[in-house]
């Protein structure tokens, strides 16, 4: 592992490695999947019942101060009726007060429900927290060997991130921005193996003073086709 070539393959395929064993690691086998969801559920449905109890707990105290604030105007229109001076004045807050109480007898239903939606969601959040702690242990307990080989993935990751990170140690700043530049616009392969005379990725044929460049080695010679670092595995050949 000497050459910038060597070390630039090298880099490549630990890239690569990390990328798709961290999609390993990330992804819940098949097996699992049915039983996560459903834990996965379970843990959601508790959340969500704690969002709404807040959320209706707030609802209620709007819902009791314009209570309070319709209630007061009725008792203002009452006083009004005791003094009204004639019968057109009469009808007048006669139909005020009409308005009001159908305002406070929404404003009492609203609150009804209210309390009644409050009390069913507690209850069911409680019952719901209450057995969460033993599904998650038999949750982690069906997923034991799983988590056993994200673990191993997580110590190949930590190794192959070590020596990612000393390879790129070892580079200008300048030739890594530029090979990571490479490796984004080429989808991962920045640095392709001359498969005979041609190119790996496009499999265009290579020019021969190209291929005799890339055999003295040491010189960074480009696919003519698709604009790859060309590299000769000397081990290979
Ligand atoms: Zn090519």
């Amino acid at each position: 592992m000497n050459t910038p070539l060597e070390q630039l393959y090298r880099l490549q395929d630990r890239l690569r490695f990390v990328r798709a064993r961290e999609k390993e690691r990330d992804t819940i086998p098949a097996e699992l999947v049915e039983v996560d969801r459903e834990y996965r559920d379970k843990v959601e449905a508790v959340e969500r019942l704690k969002k709404r109890c807040a959320e209706a707990e707030v609802e209620r105290r709007r819902a009791n101060a314009e209570l309070s604030e319709h209630r007061d105007k009725l008792r203002k229109y009452q006083s009004q009726l005791r003094a009204v001076q004639n019968q057109r004045e009469y009808g007048a807050v006669l139909n005020e007060i009409d308005g009001v109480e159908k305002l406070v007898r929404a404003a009492e239903d609203k609150i009804l429900n209210l309390d009644e939606e409050i009390e069913n969601a507690t209850k069911e959040l409680a019952s719901r927290q209450e057995i969460l702690p033993l599904e998650t242990e038999q949750h982690e307990e069906r997923l034991k060997d799983w988590r056993v080989t994200q673990r191993q993935i997580n110590d190949e990751l930590t190794s192959a991130q070590e020596e990612i990170s000393r390879l790129e140690a070892g580079m200008h700043p300048r030739d890594r921005i530029e090979f990571s530049r490479l490796l984004e616009k080429k989808g991962g392969q920045a640095i392709v193996l001359v498969a005979g005379v041609s190119c790996s990725a496009c499999h265009v044929k290579i020019r021969p003073a190209a291929l005799q460049a890339l055999k003295a080695g040491r010189e960074i010679i480009y696919c003519d086709s698709c604009k790859r670092i060309l590299y000769w595995d000397m081990q290979r050949s």
